[in-house]
């Protein structure tokens, strides 16, 4: 039977950092991912300060920082006016030390990871590797783990399932996951035509405020990606067709017809499990809470639990099983999910969809009275950052 002092689940962003963290640390790891390879869709693209500063303690961020599209500033632009406010995050360069965000796609990350664990001793990497179940005992967890020909075992300390939101691990917990589905679904397109061609004042990462069709528009290295919504009653055929396409484009930059590379669709929701830690076996990332991408928090929040979470487990490891740790991991990253990832996201929602007879226009003249005031500026990039949920958490005892 294999056996490792940790086994994570899941080579998404958040189990490739844990891993790799886990390995730095001289634990031996296990990370099994159900894939061939790490999963190529094009999710999360933002890397806000604080995650790349974690990278960067893991010796990566330099690559994501050369491969990736420097964003020093992002823009909430409101539609019908076209005017722009913008938030540069070199305001606030004293708080960290990289007063920007990266903008990348998640794979590259993960991929690059992955490549890292294969190289590092302590460290095994199994693609098309399932995890099914899994039983604890006192001294640690077995899970059984299906492979194209057969079901393995693993014997390991502690598990970490960063196996997504669909989590297998969460469901043999039994873990409540509870709050709620947006009924409308959201459609992600990307293209290489240059939008900065059509649109002007456009940066790497724009939120845009409309009555009718709020948007997000973000440029990574390879496309840039236009998320909109869309209604939940219209056929996923009819939202991948070209004439949706078109009707985004057009209304957009007056031209139809324009070369897609992805067209996407996904459900959002807003939810959280009840408790992030069972005994030796760990939530985090997308199965510990899920929320919609306005804000760039989901990945990023995914990595901030698993670089709690492995101080933890190594103090845990190199001294004994204890729980206490492991409370506080749960109360930590369950209070900075509730109260912060959860509650904000809501908000950035609202600010940019809600119709114009629901304050739309309030709502653009708040942010535009934040941009205009020092400490009111500060605060709001310092909360939008996610550098103040991680000073949060740290203070929760
Ligand atoms: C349109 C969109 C845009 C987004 N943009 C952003 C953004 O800009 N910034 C941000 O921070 N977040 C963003 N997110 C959220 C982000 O994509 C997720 O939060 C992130 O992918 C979570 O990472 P994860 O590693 O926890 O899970 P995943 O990325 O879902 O990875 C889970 C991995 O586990 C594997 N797996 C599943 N089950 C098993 C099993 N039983 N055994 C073994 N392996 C298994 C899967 O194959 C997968 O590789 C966005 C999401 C969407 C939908």
């Amino acid at each position: 039977m294999l056996s490792a002092d940790v086994l994570v689940v899941g080579a998404g962003p958040v189990g490739t950092v844990a891993a790799l963290a886990l390995a730095q640390q001289g634990l031996s790891v296990i990370i099994c991912e159900a894939g061939a390879d790490c999963a190529q869709d094009l999710r999360a693209s933002t890397f806000h300060p604080p995650t790349l500063e974690m990278l960067d303690e893991l010796g990566v961020a330099d690559d994501i920082i050369d491969y990736g599209l420097k964003a020093p500033t992002y823009h909430f632009r409101e539609r019908q006016s076209q005017q722009v406010i913008e938030f540069d995050l070199t305001d606030i360069s004293d708080a960290t030390r990289f007063p920007f965000r990266i903008q990348c796609e998640q794979h590259v990350m993960a991929g690059m990871l992955a490549k890292r664990l294969e190289e590092h001793p302590n460290a095994t990497v199994l693609f098309s590797h399932r995890a099914n179940s899994f039983e604890q005992d006192e001294l640690g967890v077995t899970v059984a783990v299906e492979t194209p020909l057969s079901i393995e075992k693993i014997r390991t300390q502690y598990v970490i399932a960063a196996d997504g939101g669909n989590s297998i691990i969460r469901k043999w917990l039994g873990a409540e996951f509870s709050g709620f589905t947006y009924p409308e679904k959201f459609l992600c397109v990307s293209t290489k035509l240059e939008l900065k061609d059509y649109i002007d004042n456009l940066c790497f990462v724009n939120y845009i405020a409309d009555p009718e069709e709020w948007l997000v528009l973000l440029r990574v290295p390879s496309v840039w990606r236009i998320l909109v919504p869309a209604a939940e009653t219209e056929s996923d055929e009819k939202l991948l067709s070209d004439e949706t396409r078109d009707g985004i484009f057009s209304r957009l930059i007056g031209k139809s017809d324009v070369e897609t590379y992805h067209r996407t669709i996904y459900r959002v929701h807003q939810r959280v499990a009840q408790k992030f830690n069972h005994g030796r076996v760990f939530l985090a990332g997308d199965s510990a809470h899920l929320n919609n991408p306005l804000g760039g928090f989901g990945m990023n929040s995914g990595i901030h639990d698993v670089w709690n979470l492995q101080q933890k487990i190594a103090q845990s490891v190199g001294d004994g099983h204890d729980e206490r740790l492991f409370d506080l991991y749960d109360r930590q990253r369950r209070t900075v999910t509730h109260d912060f990832i959860q509650r904000q996201t809501i908000q950035n929602k609202e600010l940019l969809e809600h119709g114009a007879d629901e304050g739309h226009a309030r709502r653009f003249a708040n942010m535009q009275a934040i941009a205009a005031d020092d400490g009111q500026r500060r605060s709001f990039l310092l909360r939008q950052s996610m550098l103040e949920s991680l000073s949060d958490a740290a203070a929760i005892e």
